[in-house]
């Protein structure tokens, strides 16, 4: 059983769940509303799959003003709502509420401008990740920020989580790629932040908006910088007969000045599975391998390869394999981006997501491992290494009573290593409900009380994603704790109905009192 609690559900929003659905379909009438059972359940987790909670209903909106009119509904009625995109969350970020609504924004879906001249493309808030490049590349241009999601994640969710992605080791990550974004508000106020060109002149709230995790609004427009296409890009695949070594030749190409588009960094297992799931050439007798790619003219990428390739002569490569064509870059990238679906296949697991300081790479793997071990699981690592984020995938079995519990214990002690290193909490993937109770451990108090300060002045009810980011649990308990109900992995955790009917029964435990993770 899982550690994790969210608050007691309200049971007399429970119990009014008929008349809340009638609402929702008659105030918001493009918009899809979800009610029964199976429809639900396509909704009760993110990708941290091994939290399920039943939302009340789901509404899949049509357009801004839908999006105001249920909110104001919802602030009106004390409904909850968990905003929504893809659901690819990892760190449980979208995971429901049984007294909540799930908000869920992949119907919006539309690019509304890509403006050339301005490089800027206005999106609707439930679109792709990946659209906005294809719809920008007739025209020369590309959106930057590439979450290995990005066939399914929107950008509404790259924004409230402030994704990275294998190419924003050059252009940054959604902070520094938004321009503006259209909100609402818990009370369905319609705001516009930003604008269409850096600097608009209004207060700059956009870095406050990113990575709000859907606690401040429910973003359903958004501006993005267009970053002109290169004339070329090609990966070199370095193969080491260890991961210092591999972590070691990471920090001294970022040390020599040399910017990479991408340093994706892959440990054994990683390499076999991937490599067993798409066949790209990975170096199979290695212990660790390096994507290193760079991008530019001809002669450019000629230039940076041989620079790096001199870099990592300094740590003994076993192999060293620059790519010929296109098709082969694709191919090593293909690969990569299918990892977490690889190894999925195999066996579950819990991906971690956590910073450190490039210097503390090797320390941090040898760290990650020996935690690993001390618990008893599997790691394979797969990251994003130039950034220094580290994804330590913990592969356990979800169907063996008690591995859940020491599996989110050996997560917790990773992502305090990073703190201890110098690092953060969280890279990119967010804190939702598998970091909230960590973030002391990175914060002060004065810190979480001011975060909180915003909250409370943006959601006075604490009715968006509540039981989320802030810890409700042990020291600084918030307001929004309330009674707390664990949450079970299993889904007989799940209120047992399967018709819409006028009250829900609950057999989930419920536990009093305070106990962190
Ligand atoms: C296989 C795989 C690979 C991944 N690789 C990466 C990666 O390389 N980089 C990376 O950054 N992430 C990665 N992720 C994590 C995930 O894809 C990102 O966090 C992504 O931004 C989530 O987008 P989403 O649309 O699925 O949001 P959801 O999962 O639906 O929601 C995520 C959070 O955003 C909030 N939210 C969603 N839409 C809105 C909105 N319109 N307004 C306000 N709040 C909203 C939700 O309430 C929730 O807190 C990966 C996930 C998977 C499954």
């Amino acid at each position: 059983m899982s550690t994790v609690t969210l608050p007691d559900p309200d049971r007399a929003v429970m119990a009014r769940r008929n008349e809340v659905v009638k609402q929702l379909k008659k105030l918001a009438p493009k918009a899809v509303v979800i009610a029964d059972l199976e429809g639900r359940r396509t909704f009760e987790s993110d990708a941290l799959a091994a939290y399920r909670r039943l939302p009340l209903a789901v509404v899949l909106p049509a357009n801004t003003e839908e999006v105001s009119a249920i909110l104001r509904f919802c602030y009106e009625n004390h409904v909850k709502v968990v905003p929504r995109g893809a659901g690819t969350s990892l760190c449980g970020g979208a995971t429901p509420l049984e007294d909540s609504i799930v908000l869920c924004l992949s119907r919006m879906n539309q690019v509304l401008e890509i403006d050339a001249a301005n490089r800027v493309a206005r999106v609707e808030a439930g679109i792709t990740n990946i659209a906005i490049t294809q719809a920008a590349a007739a025209k020369g241009f590309f959106y930057a920020p590439d979450p290995s999601s990005q066939v399914a994640c929107t950008v509404g969710g790259n924004i409230a989580t402030n994704s990275g992605g294998a190419h924003c080791l050059k252009y940054g990550v959604t902070v520094n790629n938004l321009l503006g974004v259209r909100m609402v508000m818990v009370d369905g106020e319609i705001v516009d932040f930003g604008g269409t060109y850096l600097d608009a002149p209004n207060y700059d709230f956009l870095p406050l908006i990113t990575g709000s995790e859907g606690q401040l609004g429910v973003v359903t427009e958004a501006s993005v910088r267009l970053i002109a296409a290169p004339e070329g890009a090609r990966p070199v695949l370095i193969g080491f007969d260890s991961a210092n070594a591999a972590a070691s030749c990471v920090a001294a190409i970022i040390a020599s000045g040399i910017v990479p588009v991408a340093i994706e960094f892959m440990d054994r297992p990683a390499i076999h599975v991937c490599e067993h799931f798409v066949p790209a050439g990975y170096p199979l007798d290695a212990e660790a391998a390096l994507i290193v790619e760079v991008e530019g003219s001809e002669d450019e990428i000629e230039y940076l390869l041989e620079k790096i390739e001199d870099i990592a002569q300094d740590y003994n490569p076993i192999s060293m394999r620059r790519s010929q064509s296109d098709e082969e870059s694709a191919l090593i990238w293909k690969g990569r981006k299918a990892a977490f679906g690889a190894i999925g296949q195999i066996s579950d697991y819990m991906c971690m997501d956590g910073v450190i300081p490039l210097s503390a790479l090797p320390e941090a793997l040898t760290g990650v491992s020996l935690i690993c071990r001390k618990y008893r699981f599997d790691v394979a690592n797969i990251f994003h290494a130039g950034d220094g984020n580290l994804h330590p995938l913990i592969l356990y079995d979800a169907n063996d009573p008690g591995q859940l519990e020491r599996v989110e214990l050996c997560g917790a002690e990773i992502l305090k290593l990073c703190v201890e290193l110098g690092g953060c909490l969280t890279g990119e993937h967010g804190v939702g409900i598998e970091k909230r109770e960590l973030m002391y451990e990175q914060f002060t108090d004065e810190d979480i009380d001011q975060q909180v300060r915003i909250k409370e002045e943006l959601d006075p009810a604490w009715l968006l994603n509540p039981g989320k980011v802030f810890p409700i649990l042990g020291r600084g308990a918030l307001k929004q704790s309330m009674d707390l109900t664990r949450l079970d992995a299993a889904p007989d955790g799940l209120p047992p109905e399967d018709t819409l009917v006028d009250e829900v029964e609950f057999d989930v435990e419920y536990i009093e009192g305070e106990e962190r993770l």
